[in-house]
């Protein structure tokens, strides 16, 4: 057996305009990066609140390693459970008004061990058409009944969910949507995902530290209670700038989960350092109401801007601010364009997003000044003038 077959699929990839390629950061997150020996100005990473390099944070991730070591060591349920991520589970517990809170090494993972661990093949799962992949992958790996319903929409949701009985129904979403910057219809979903005897679960990976006023995300921004969504997930890597990520919800839930879970038992627990990390970070989003205010500054300018210069954005008022290119080849040319004059973001394609829907996933941080946003705005406008490259 060759491997020409698989060369045959690169060189495919090639000619879509769809092949990836990796870039070697060269510095710590933050506005400015170096990247494969040059300085950018960077708008795609997804350390919302700048605290991926915060002083305090990293000050707590030393500590952490002096006090428990660099390693997990084995798994939670061996000898791998230490007491900074026992603190770091209370304490995202009292953060997110839930009875408990389950820590895993991933989002990825947490959404795989959730799902799988709640239903299986005599379930129904239903998903937003536009939800990220993890959850559709931890939908199909439980071998329930799988249902995609139109974006953002309770409606075609109610629809599917009058449809046939399953034992177990679960209905699935962002919080915020990570490719479109959207917040989904918490209030309506849950509302629909109740009357018909359902369990939604929300992945808020990008609302958490950003939204609500304490940094709670999506379900403090609605005010919404444990019962209205009784499956609540967070990752660490995003608004919170560390890595790992966390469910949330019930007693039940989370024994269920530690029992279940199969993404939770065999695999080794986060760097107890990381979860000391965290903690500090936790600190910051709640206290610093600033960087959430920042945010919602450098929102408002950069949207302002790019309507001025009549660029298509999408309806979201939150720091994933995407301009819609379509094209997978102007994508790539607009990033490149933009790259040649010292700003770096990178051109989102399909599949991560539908085909035909190519585009730039600009990101703001409250790292950022508003004079960097400005130089944004004027690159884009040179760039789109055709005066690029
Ligand atoms: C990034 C992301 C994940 C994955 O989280 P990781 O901790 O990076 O594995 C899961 N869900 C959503 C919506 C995400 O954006």
């Amino acid at each position: 057996m060759s491997f020409n077959d698989l060369a045959a699929a690169l060189e495919a990839r090639r000619q879509e305009n769809l092949y990836r390629q990796r870039r070697v950061l060269e510095s710590a997150q933050g506005p400015e990066v170096s990247v494969d020996g040059k300085r950018y100005l960077a708008f795609c990473s997804n350390d919302y609140l700048g605290l991926a390099n915060h002083p305090e944070v990293i000050a707590a991730l030393k500590q952490g390693a002096d006090t428990y070591g660099v390693g997990g060591g084995a798994s939670h349920l061996v000898n791998g459970h230490s007491q900074a991520h026992h603190a770091l589970e209370e304490e995202l517990a009292a953060f997110t008004g839930r009875e408990r809170v389950l820590l895993f090494s991933t989002g990825y993972m947490a959404n795989i061990g959730a799902i799988n661990a709640l239903i299986d093949k005599q379930g129904a799962v239903f998903q937003d058409r536009l939800n990220h992949a993890s959850l559709l992958d931890a939908g199909l790996l439980s071998g329930a009944r799988f249902q995609r319903y139109l974006h953002n929409d309770p409606d075609s949701l109610a629809q599917r969910l009058s449809r046939p009985e399953a034992r177990r129904k679960l209905v699935v979403t962002d919080g915020v949507f990570s490719m479109d910057g959207d917040i989904a219809n918490l209030p309506e979903l849950s509302r629909v995902t109740r009357e018909n005897d359902g369990w939604l679960m929300v992945d808020d990976a990008h609302g958490f530290g950003c939204l609500g006023a304490t940094g709670a995300g999506c379900v403090e921004h609605f005010g919404l209670s444990n019962e209205d969504v009784p499956v609540l997930i967070g990752t660490l890597g995003k608004g919170f700038g560390t890595s790992g990520a966390f469910v949330a919800g019930s007693e039940v839930l989370i024994e269920t989960l530690i029992q279940f879970a199969r993404t939770y038992i065999y695999t080794t627990s986060m760097s107890p350092a990381v979860a000391q990390a965290t903690r500090a970070s936790l600190k910051l989003v709640q206290a610093e109401v600033w960087r959430r205010d920042k945010l919602a500054q450098l929102i408002q300018r950069f949207r302002h801007g790019c309507e001025q210069l009549g660029y298509e954005l999408m309806d979201s008022p939150t720091p994933i601010q995407p301009i819609m290119i379509g094209d997978a080849g102007e994508a790539m040319r607009i990033s490149a364009a933009l790259e040649a004059r010292g700003i770096f973001i990178s051109a989102i394609r399909p599949p991560t997003v539908p085909a035909g829907s190519s585009r730039l996933r600009v990101t703001l941080s409250a790292a950022h000044s508003e004079e960097q946003v400005d130089r944004l705005l004027e690159a884009l406008d040179v760039v789109r003038s055709g005066g690029a490259a």
